[in-house]
């Protein structure tokens, strides 16, 4: 999970990193009685989760409450790389005498942690790690080991931090190290860290993206979830435990086992070329032990997609023999009915592996005439397609 920019910074405050926290606001109105309450000239920050706000017009100064909230007008409902802005952050403005960049990552590649640190931090980062890669200073970290003094160390000299800033440095990235490892992030990243006129270094900006994978261990991240972002299909599907990923196309997909559907995908979007470019609706794979309710489930989320105009069930029976998935299927059929939901969109079956036979003889028995059946996976992705392009 991503976080917004004050959600990062919360972290930070709690982890003891210096910076400016602020107050988030979702109408002008509100933006001026923040910058009259913190009294100072203000930043007003767009809270969207990608990059480049600056650039975008979301960063702007504002000297009195009037002007903060005439800012905080501009902004809210701003497009920024396809991200509505709905919050705007107000925080007091820190003077700039020097930008830098910090970060931590997981680096994959190389199955190691990173950090990388820079003395021209700013808005223009991406194109100095292009275009001057030395100015990027790239450290490895050992997962054991950690961000010791010594490391920090090593790190900050590796940029060229100036000697007068190089302690401040130091306890910087060994904080922001504990905020990597204790939140279970896998990024950590600041740009810009500033010097403000008084020698201090603070952090103005912050992302940070959370391991999912660790939630069980942090019942407090579930309070930074937004999901006002997030598609509602996929919301839906995600509170009935499906696997679902919303895609662009017009042919919905079920299938057990993530690699069958993968490959499903391929074949539909394949097949669909021939009908107009044609292409799968979702991701779905209902798993092993596809039950009539999870088919069911499956379904409905499938159905309720407005650009769905064919569904693909691509199952091959293995331990879930293909006769208690079509048993699934019927009862999945007679339970949205049952739910009053017509299912108005032609459904195309290919049952292959386990009992496959007896499979196919209980779908063709319950004559259901929205059903079709396909023998080969192809075939029926063919037909699926063909179907969606009517
Ligand atoms: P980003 O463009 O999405 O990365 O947003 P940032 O939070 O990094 O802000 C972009 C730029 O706005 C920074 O690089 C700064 O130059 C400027 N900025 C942000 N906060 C302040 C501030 O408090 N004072 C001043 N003078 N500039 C700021
Ligand atoms: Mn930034």
């Amino acid at each position: 999970m991503d976080l917004y920019e004050y959600q990062a910074k919360d972290l930070f405050a709690k982890h003891g990193v210096p910076t400016q926290s602020g107050i988030v606001v979702t109408t002008a109105a509100a933006a001026r009685d923040a910058a009259e309450k913190i009294g100072t000239t203000v930043v007003v920050k767009a809270q969207v989760k990608t990059g480049g706000r600056g650039k975008a017009g979301g960063v702007k100064l504002a000297e009195t409450p009037a002007e903060a909230q005439e800012k905080a007008e501009a902004i809210l409902g701003l497009d920024i790389k396809g991200h509505i802005v709905h919050q705007v952050l107000i925080t007091e403005a820190s003077d700039i005498v020097e930008e830098y960049y910090i970060s931590f990552l997981l680096d994959r590649a190389n199955r190691t942690y990173l950090a990388m640190a820079s003395v021209e931090g700013g808005m223009d980062i991406e194109q100095l790690a292009v275009e001057r890669p030395d100015a990027l200073a790239k450290v490895a970290v050992d997962a054991i080991e950690g961000v010791t003094a010594a490391k920090a160390a090593e790190i900050s000299d590796a940029a060229g931090f100036a000697p007068e800033i190089r302690d401040q440095i130091i306890d910087i990235l060994q904080k922001l190290w504990v905020v990597f490892i204790k939140e279970d992030a896998t990024l950590v990243e600041v740009n810009p860290l500033v010097k403000d006129p008084s020698g201090q270094v603070l952090a103005l900006d912050g992302k940070v993206s959370l391991d999912d994978n660790a939630d069980f261990r942090h019942p407090d991240h579930e309070a930074l979830v937004d999901n006002s972002a997030v598609d509602p299909l996929e919301l839906a599907a995600k509170e009935k435990g499906l696997n679902y990923v919303k895609l662009d196309g017009e042919v919905g997909i079920i299938g057990n086992g993530a690699g069958l559907v993968m490959s499903t995908l391929d074949v539909v979007a394949y097949a669909g070329e021939e009908f107009g470019g044609v292409t799968p609706a979702n991701f779905l794979d209902i798993g092993g032990g596809a039950s009539a309710q999870v088919m069911a489930d499956g379904l409905e989320i499938i159905l309720s997609d407005p650009s769905v105009k064919s569904v693909f069930v691509n199952v091959f029976g293995g331990i879930t023999a293909c006769d208690e998935v079509a048993n699934g299927i019927v009862q999945a059929i007679a339970l949205i009915t049952e739910h009053g939901h017509a299912i108005d969109k032609p459904l195309v079956v290919r049952l292959d592996g386990n009992n496959a036979d007896l499979g196919r003889k209980i779908l063709t028995n319950a004559n259901l005439s929205v059903v079709t059946l396909e023998d080969t996976m192809d075939g029926a992705a063919r037909r699926a397609a063909q179907l969606a392009a009517k």
